[in-house]
């Protein structure tokens, strides 16, 4: 998942394969999203 800089909706890697720019406000600046918060080990 990507997310836009500016409106900060978030953007799919679809939407960034035609242009890379956020398609609901046409801001250029996309960050990636890391999935660090899902570091819930069950494990125990
Ligand atoms: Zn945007």
């Amino acid at each position: 998942m990507y997310k836009c800089m500016n409106c900060e909706k978030s953007v799919t890697q679809e939407d960034l394969k035609k242009r890379i720019r956020c398609p609901f406000c046409g801001y250029r600046i996309i960050v990636k999203n890391r999935p660090e918060i899902i570091k819930k080990v069950e494990a125990r």
